[in-house]
């Protein structure tokens, strides 16, 4: 009983998403590319001539030749046989000619929904929540998607392919069956057991190929990881320089092994249903074949009907086939692009408030906040209280794996914190318009990222920058000069991905862009994610020096290892055991008996002095 239920409910799930797929397909194919509707009618129209021409017109023409052929003056006959060649050769080019255009200009809005799907795709991952980006689940799912609505299902041309094969098929059934009624009777129960029988090897295949997609999906995933993007040249020095080319390809290879392992699987789970069609195929064809030889023979019906039998029984069979494959097609189709849709259900990570952010002026304040990243049960801050002022300048250190990054992180609430809260102006920041939020800060992480793109769309992201906007915040990080000699000043391609003049620019340079990126932004509050790293000491020095100017009255927050830099802040925040332990300015915290500031600051000062 319980499974019945199941099985019922499953059902119900499944006709559910087919009827929800199909929605959105057509209404993704009428508001985008309604011409599509109209190539389908051409490929009706041609294919309603063609089977005219293949069922019918032979009968004509064979009982003309027939009538000849019994001793009727060729002469009264001849015209006729003419003209019903001349009808089947015409309609045939006809046909063809139409399908021919017609599936030209299908092939063509096929590759424009694929584009489409794959800028929705890329448009959704780069608007998804961060925490996803690290979420396996999530990645399963995008990658569910992205395959789901392409290669699987076909997208909107293949399901509406298949919506078009059924009501072809609908049309030629009532047609051939119309003949086949009139002419031979008995071939309609003969072909439908047929068909009955073919459609639950049919059925029984679809099932296989759906189960072992789930299991394919996620393989392809790490396999793709292992091959496109390690060939990625970004990855191309670490590749070379440690050797690693072989073990990608092995573990690719291992993936590769998985995949062929599933499909020889899933074919020699066909391999019966496939022997059981063809044996039910043969026999379905001997018993027509027998039955309709036997009314020619008895006279019952003309060779011309005896023809038009044959092909009627092929089509009628070919027609239900069709349809019920259609269906099965549709329902598969459905299933595979559902998952699109799936992708576009997945819940936000993050709730999303809609208060404005008001005012020019804005204060920081983190109350008990503690985190521990999705997933993991440890801690990785805990209980931090910290108030910044608007224009203060706050300077963020501790050793490595301190939490200061995840800090950033849940103030640019790239992550929610798991208690306690944060304040932007006194308000949680989760009520906050995500929008309006993140238009607050402007942030150069340590991993900070480059594209292929020229230097002025690195920087400014909007074609319709302020070029003397560009050049100021260029001058501000250092790289003014250094930019104008690049071959094409801000219009020089970064990496040579699309031109062979653009350049690789050198770590402190890319600090540089990274950091004139941020500054163009004009955000409020400004974090430097130990903006220094790749800086010459020279060009270090400058931006400390500079830092007031920098940033001028923003709020800033400024991670660094270099303790000599925090004397450009106005108060420290050191960082250790998860949480802040000591809190103050330079001077306060340089004083501290057995301090950890000035524990640090005393053993980098002794490096100094040692290194000169
Ligand atoms: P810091 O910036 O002070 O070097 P981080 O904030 O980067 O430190 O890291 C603090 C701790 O959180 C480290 O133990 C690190 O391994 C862990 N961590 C960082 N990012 C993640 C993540 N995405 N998922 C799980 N743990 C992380």
């Amino acid at each position: 009983m319980g499974k019945t239920s199941e099985k019922k409910e499953a059902v119900k799930e499944n006709r559910r998403i087919i009827k929800r797929t199909l929605k959105f397909i057509l209404r993704v194919a009428w508001k985008e590319r309604p011409s599509l509707f109209f190539v389908y009618a051409i490929l009706f129209v041609a294919m309603l001539i063609q089977k005219a021409q293949y069922v019918i017109l032979p009968k004509f023409l064979i009982d003309e030749l027939m009538l000849i052929l019994g001793g009727a003056p060729a002469s009264e006959h001849l015209y006729t046989v003419a003209l019903y060649v001349a009808l089947i050769c015409g309609s045939n080019l006809l046909a063809n000619i139409m399908s021919n255009v017609a599936n030209q200009w299908r092939s063509v809005l096929e590759e424009w929904f694929n584009e489409y799907f794959e800028t929705l795709l890329a448009e959704h991952t780069m608007k998804m929540d961060f925490e996803y980006t690290e979420d396996p689940a999530a990645l399963d799912q995008l990658n569910r998607a992205k395959e789901g609505i392409s290669w699987y299902s076909g997208g909107v041309v293949g399901i509406l392919n298949s919506v078009y094969d059924i009501i072809g098929h609908i049309t030629v059934l009532l047609g051939v069956s119309t003949i086949i009624a009139i002419t031979c009777p008995l071939l309609l129960p003969v072909q439908f057991i047929g068909l009955l029988l073919i459609s639950i090897f049919n059925a029984k295949n679809n099932k296989i190929e759906i189960e072992s997609y789930s299991e394919l999906a996620k393989i392809n995933r790490v396999f793709g990881y292992y091959l496109f993007q390690l060939s990625d040249f970004s990855y191309g020095k670490e590749i070379r320089l440690y050797d690693s080319a072989d073990m990608m390809l092995k573990k690719a290879g291992t993936e590769t092994d998985k995949l062929t392992g599933v499909w020889k699987k899933v074919s020699n789970r066909k391999r019966t249903n496939a022997w059981g069609m063809d044996l039910i195929n043969a026999a379905r064809d001997g018993i027509s074949y027998f039955y309709i030889g036997l009314l020619a023979l008895l006279k019952r019906i003309t060779i011309g009907d005896f023809s038009m039998c044959v092909t009627s029984a092929s089509e009628l069979y070919q027609g239900m086939y069709g349809v019920i494959r259609s269906l099965q097609e549709i329902s598969k189709r459905c299933v595979y692009a559902h998952q699109f849709l799936k992708l576009l259900d997945y819940p936000e990570a993050l709730s999303k408030g809609e208060r404005k952010v008001t005012g020019e002026t804005h204060t920081i304040e983190f109350s008990h906040v503690s985190f521990k990243y999705p997933r993991s049960e440890q801690y990785v801050l805990k209980d931090i209280n910290l108030k910044i002022s608007s224009g203060e300048h706050l300077s963020v250190v501790g050793l490595n794996g301190a939490g200061k990054t995840t800090f950033i992180k849940l103030l640019c609430r790239l992550y929610d914190v798991t208690e306690g809260e944060i304040l932007i102006d006194g308000v949680n920041i989760k009520d906050y318009s995500e929008e309006e939020y993140r238009r607050l800060f402007a942030v150069v992480f340590q991993d900070f990222q480059l594209f292929a793109f020229s230097l002025r769309d690195n920087i400014a992201f909007d074609d319709a920058a302020n070029e003397e906007e560009i050049n100021h915040v260029l001058e501000l990080a250092g790289f003014y000069e250094d930019a104008k000699k690049l071959p094409k000043g801000l219009d020089t391609m970064l990496y040579k991905s699309f031109d062979e003049q653009g350049t690789e620019l050198s770590g402190g340079q890319q600090q540089k862009t990274a950091i004139a990126r941020a500054l163009y932004r004009n955000a409020p509050i400004v974090i430097l994610d130990e903006p220094t790293a790749a800086l010459d000491p020279v060009a270090e020095y400058d931006i400390y020096r500079h830092f007031d100017c920098l940033v001028g009255n923003k709020t800033a927050i400024y991670i660094s290892h270099r303790l000599s830099s925090c004397k450009f802040c106005d108060r420290i925040a050191v960082f250790a055991e998860n949480t802040i332990k000591e809190y103050g300015t330079h001077e306060e915290l340089v004083n501290k008996k057995d301090g950890i500031y000035a524990e640090l600051f005393a053993a980098q000062a002794q490096y100094y002095i040692e290194a000169t």
